[in-house]
């Protein structure tokens, strides 16, 4: 499995891009750094986006990529919960802010929105993808991908402390998590669903303790302004821990 990090930030300019994963050229995870990553052909290569929640930083391609597909003639399959489907179709792709994507053309709409239930496994592009629900300010899953040759990686999303139940849904090779801030900012960190590195670190323990190891970790969706705080106080959670934790970045390759 060959997992690249588009974008790694809770904030974008010419250097940092929203959080966005894309597996094997095939299957996103969320939708906001992939039309500004990807060429029209690594586009058209997609067989299916996946997103964790209706938050703008997650969703905001959705509409790019919809008349994307739309004039190459083609369609893109996405999957989510149901509140993000209404957000879209609600907020974005109304036919006012842009066209509904999910209905033109008729005959061949630019976009199916299939609607995933929670803790349920399903087949998607030929991988087996289990949503399970996070921790965050607004109906959130993470989702376990898993390859036919048994490779799998877990990406949370955003999302506050308190995921033991996730945990002992998922058995990931690769953890890619969110550390949005460093810890003096832990008052915001709770109030909008989000960790500091102190609170991963609690949600790390507590991995360890009910799984018993601990996979690489990889983060997402730090604040730029603030990711030097963050990579010191990062690394010495790693160092208390023994474990490997990198800051995930634009552009970054993984291989499983
Ligand atoms: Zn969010
Ligand atoms: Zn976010």
């Amino acid at each position: 499995m060959h997992i690249q990090v588009l974008g790694a930030h809770n904030l974008e300019s010419q250097d940092f891009r929203y959080v966005s994963l894309l597996i094997d050229d095939v299957l996103a995870i969320d939708a906001s750094a992939l039309t500004s990553s990807l060429s029209f052909p690594a586009q058209q290569k997609l067989k299916a986006i996946l997103l964790t929640h209706q938050h703008y930083d997650h969703v905001r391609d959705v509409p790019a990529i919809g008349m994307n597909f739309l004039l190459h003639e083609n369609t893109i399959e996405i999957y989510s919960i149901r509140p993000v489907y209404e957000a879209l179709a609600n907020h974005l792709l109304n036919d006012e802010l842009y066209p509904n994507f999910m209905a033109r053309p008729p005959e061949k709409p630019a976009i199916r929105f299939r609607v995933v239930e929670p803790n349920r496994t399903e087949t998607i592009g030929g991988y087996s993808v289990l949503a399970i629900p996070v921790k965050h300010s607004v109906p959130t899953v993470g989702y376990q991908v898993t390859s036919a040759d048994g490779k799998s990686v877990f990406y949370t999303s955003d999302t506050g402390p308190g995921l033991a139940d996730c945990w002992q849904q998922v058995s990931p090779q690769l953890l890619i998590i969110e550390a949005t801030v460093p810890n003096r900012y832990e008052e915001f960190a709770h109030n909008s669903g989000h960790l500091t590195t102190g609170l991963l670190r609690q949600e790390l323990d507590c991995f360890r303790e009910l799984k018993g190891y601990l996979p690489p970790v990889v983060l997402v969706h730090m604040n730029p302004l603030e990711e030097k705080t963050i990579e010191a106080e990062i690394a010495a959670v790693a160092r208390s821990l023994n474990t490997e934790i990198q800051l995930g970045y634009e552009g970054m390759q993984i291989n499983l």
